[in-house]
């Protein structure tokens, strides 16, 4: 079993309308230790993703990725998008020119674009950002290939490894982005990026683990 390009766009698609309905979700999460627009922005970014779609629906999972990444970057500011962007500008060079991915070129694309978002924003894993979740889940990826195990199983794996990544930045003082100004009163909230990034993860798994 792989992913194919046209799994590849419905991910993406799936990003996007899960993104639209958790907007106030994350505005609420980023209005406790930020600045209330992270719903808007990933909303905002995937809905440019949206109007180019017709542009890249024959195109590889390269372009596919590497557009969303551009776009992302274009249309979001902050601190979430141009890490956003580079998540996927990054997964996007690992997936140049294929048509389809394997678990393991999933695994080397997802590992790049995590590897990407830790390079701009030298966030380390217990630093209450994205990389929290993310990180987890290229381990727990890494370790399903290894394993030989389905690509269905390395997803729910991954997911859950997001999700526990997620619900742990709860307690935890953050000391990168914005929220870091709060110091100590940052703790006590669950930090929106990683929720994104789990809500992300959590798309792929529903689109490809059928
Ligand atoms: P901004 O903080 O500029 O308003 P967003 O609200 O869109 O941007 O995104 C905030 C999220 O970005 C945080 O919850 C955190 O997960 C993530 N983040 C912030 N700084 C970093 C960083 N240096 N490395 C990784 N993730 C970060
Ligand atoms: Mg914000």
């Amino acid at each position: 079993m792989s992913i194919s390009r046209d799994d590849a766009l419905e991910w993406i698609k799936t990003c996007a309308g899960v993104l639209a309905e958790n907007r106030e979700y994350l505005i609420q999460l980023d209005a406790a230790i930020g600045d209330a627009d992270h719903g808007a922005n990933m909303d905002r970014g995937f809905r440019a993703v949206m109007t180019k779609m017709p542009d890249i629906a024959d195109k590889d999972i390269g372009t596919i990725f590497k557009t969303v990444g551009m776009t992302l970057l274009s249309t979001v500011g902050g601190a979430g998008g141009p890490l956003y962007g580079t998540f996927f500008l990054q997964a996007g060079m690992k997936a140049a020119g294929k048509m389809e991915l394997n678990l393991e070129d999933w695994v080397t694309a997802l590992d790049a674009a995590v590897s990407g978002v830790i390079m701009r924003g030298k966030a380390e894993l217990g630093d209450k950002t994205m990389v929290d979740a993310l990180t987890p889940a290229v381990n727990a990826l890494k370790q399903a290939l290894e394993q030989n195990e389905s690509i269905k199983q390395a997803l729910t794996e991954s997911t859950e490894a997001a999700k526990q990544g997620m619900e742990a930045t709860t307690p935890l003082v953050a000391r990168k982005g914005r929220a870091s100004y709060l110091g100590e009163r940052s703790a006590g909230h669950q930090d929106p990026g990683a929720t994104s990034s789990y809500l992300i993860l959590k798309a792929a798994m529903d689109t490809w683990a059928n």
